[in-house]
């Protein structure tokens, strides 16, 4: 029987494993070194912040694996020998594929700052930092104050984590307004207001110099680029994150930041592929990024490989761009492209509208010329992933999109609804006069 071995129980390995059951009988072994069981990564921050017990992150009881006959190995695997078609084991035990699926995931980034390996700092990815994390800050009186380094998705996490507990969190970021790489100004300004009103000290345009020791070895202070120190107990670095593929070095699988794989996620090797945040494309589908590392991306990654293990090669082919994400309590989804002004395209422009009072925006994105609808953001206000991608699909233009906006809404009902302000400052930016269209279950229900 062919035995199909995956390195990682993360989303990305564990949907392929579960895909590959459905489809076949072959023998499966998931190799993990982190947990015994595959758990939900975005959930951890709800575990510290008290909301739900870790075994309630692990989405499918213990009896599933052994039921569906997935074999699970705790293990870290140092090397693969793919002319013998092994895995070499941490502690010298060998373990033999005819297929080798890499799902490996990827670790924080480290960017050789002094001090970056003393106690104390650390970054949020595995379970292992969770259980660091609850060490290092249980509460404000063992943790006077702590500084995260970098302004992304997980940063905001980790702030939210510590300020749960009152610890102070002074918060480092680069840029000079929060995440506006990948934001349109409008929204990332917002996002720092916010980021203050929760007493969170925000230091824009501020880079991590050195991290300082006690005489304990671990850390009780950094520096700044801005000449300050600032004592702390804990450190977070969380300046993104690289794919952990470093034990492959010398296995003749082709590196780049990932794994290098074509559409198929096969690799240069017959018979080992890559997915999920450790593959890297070798040219970008679209618009995306060449290493996507992003939940559903990895999920629908290891449904594709199942196909093609099994016998129905198919291609990754990841359909139009979603993600959904939260900054402290505000919900953020965002469908199609809407990039910042830094990556904007010569093509693309935005249409902006922010409530008076709230936290609560939208920007729309479309084609200068054609007014082809391109992508929305949305901050504090929950949309339809179908309608927008079904409105993508069709290549509808902006008008369409903002008349019908109250067939994309997802709020209950006893929500307010903001579409009329939203198509009157649309009117007057435009120069149009459009009207809001009623909702329609039936138009919201059509196939594209
Ligand atoms: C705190 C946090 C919040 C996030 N929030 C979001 C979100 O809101 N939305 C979103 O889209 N994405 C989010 N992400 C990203 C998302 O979790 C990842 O994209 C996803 O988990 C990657 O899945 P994966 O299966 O590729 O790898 P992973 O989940 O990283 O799993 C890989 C596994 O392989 C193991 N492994 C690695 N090397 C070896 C080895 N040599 N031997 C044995 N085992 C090994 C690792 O220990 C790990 O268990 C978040 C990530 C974090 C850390």
């Amino acid at each position: 029987m062919e035995h199909i071995v995956i390195i990682g129980n993360g989303i990305s390995g564990v949907t392929a494993a579960r895909h590959i059951r459905k489809l076949s009988d072959k023998k499966i072994t998931i190799i993990s070194a982190e947990t015994d069981y595959f758990f939900s990564r975005t959930a951890l921050m709800y575990v510290y912040m008290g909301h739900m017990k870790f075994e309630h992150t692990q989405p499918y009881e213990n009896w599933f694996w052994k039921k569906n006959r997935i074999e699970l190995l705790k293990g870290f695997v140092t090397a693969v020998d793919h002319e013998k078609k092994t895995l070499v084991l941490a502690e010298g035990k060998e373990l033999a594929y005819d297929k080798l699926i890499i799902a490996t995931g990827s670790k924080p980034n480290k960017f050789g700052w002094p001090g970056q390996d003393l106690k104390g700092v650390q970054g949020l990815y595995s379970k292992q930092d969770l259980d660091k994390i609850e060490a290092n800050a249980p509460n404000k009186e063992a943790c006077n104050r702590a500084v995260i380094v970098g302004g992304g998705l997980i940063g905001i996490e980790l702030a939210e984590m510590l300020r749960s507990r009152k610890i102070p969190v002074t918060f480092l970021v680069r840029e000079n307004s929060f995440w506006n790489g990948v934001l349109p100004s409008g929204e990332s300004e917002m996002i720092n207001e916010h980021i203050l009103e929760h007493h969170i000290d925000l230091k824009l345009e501020t880079n991590l110099v050195e991290i300082i020791a006690d005489e304990s070895g671990r850390a009780k202070a950094i520096t700044t680029d801005k000449g300050e120190t600032i004592e702390c107990n804990v450190v977070g670095l969380t300046a993104g994150v690289t794919p952990n593929v470093d034990f492959l070095k010398d296995s003749g699988i082709e590196l780049g930041r990932g794994v290098k794989v074509n559409r198929f996620l096969e690799t240069n090797i017959k018979d080992i592929y890559a997915i999920g945040d450790c593959a890297e494309q070798h040219e970008a589908i679209g618009n995306r990024r060449p290493i996507e590392a992003v939940w559903y991306t990895g999920r629908m990654m290891g449904e594709a490989l199942a196909q093609t293990i099994c016998g129905k090669p198919r291609q990754y082919s990841p359909g139009h761009w979603f993600n959904s994400a939260k900054f402290l309590d505000i919900e953020y989804q965002t469908y199609g492209w809407v990039f910042s002004e830094r990556s904007k395209q010569e093509h693309e422009s935005h249409f902006h509208w922010r409530h008076a009072s709230e936290k609560i925006c939208i920007t729309v994105s479309y084609h200068k010329d054609s007014k082809k609808f391109l992508g929305i953001n949305t901050f504090g206000i929950r949309m339809r992933h179908e309608v927008f991608d079904r409105w993508l699909t069709e290549e509808r233009d902006v008008d369409h999109v903002m008349q019908y906006l109250k067939d994309a809404n997802f709020d209950p009902e006893f929500y307010s609804h903001y579409e009329e302000e939203i198509i009157s400052k649309y009117n007057s930016v435009m120069q149009t006069s459009l009207s809001v269209q009623k909702k329609s279950w039936k138009r919201i229900f059509s196939k594209a």
